[in-house]
């Protein structure tokens, strides 16, 4: 593409696009592409630490640098129960549910603190073990499987360094983390729980 036609592209983009693009989809963009997002930023009068952000995705991290950020989340308030007394840690919640006719599974990640880890793994086990097992073959292989897999997840949920599942967390929001590293309602949309 052009680069008048990139410039074009996003001088129409709406707000919340660009943000999405600079906070969370910035991998691999032409470096040209980094000075279209500052001036639209600034044309609009929005947070230019975005376009930190968007450059945040693009660098290679060293093992510290993750810590740091990671380190960022883990204090703030468990998004759960919101307490503020225990740093917070990553879990895997592995669920399977079975229909008429096909077994789902899924692999969601959780941020919260250690005693909510615990809570979602153990959810997860009950809903897996009602309402996974019946479904035919996958239900019946999978259901043990996952029950296990809860199992060994928790196992990271008391640890007192900072778990893989939280580092690979971090990692996979670094864009979102720098943009609004100074932002602590923005840090809490990144960790709050998907359903
Ligand atoms: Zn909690």
């Amino acid at each position: 593409m052009e680069i008048a036609d990139i410039v074009k592209n996003y001088e129409r983009m709406p707000d919340f696009e660009l943000i999405r693009i600079a906070t969370s989809d910035a991998q691999g963009l032409r470096p040209e592409v980094f000075e279209i997002i500052e001036n639209e930023l600034k044309k609009r009068n929005l947070d230019t630490n975005l376009l930190n952000g968007a450059k945040a995705q693009n660098k290679e991290h060293s093992k510290e640098e993750i810590y740091g950020y990671a380190t960022v989340l883990a204090v703030l308030p468990c998004p759960i129960c919101g307490s503020t007394l225990k740093k917070l840690n990553g879990t895997i919640r592995h669920t399977v549910k079975s229909f008429i006719f096909f077994t789902s599974h899924s692999t969601e990640p959780v941020i919260a603190c250690p005693d909510c880890l615990d809570k979602e793994n153990n959810s997860a086990t009950l809903s897996t073990a009602l309402l996974g097992w019946w479904g035919l073959p996958w239900g019946l292989i999978k259901t043990p499987q996952y029950i296990y897999k809860n199992q060994q997840s928790k196992k990271q949920n008391h640890v007192t360094y900072l778990n893989e599942v939280l580092l690979s967390y971090t990692l996979e929001n670094i864009g979102r983390i720098e943009s609004y590293k100074n932002d602590k309602i923005k840090l809490q949309e990144i960790i709050k729980k998907k359903s």
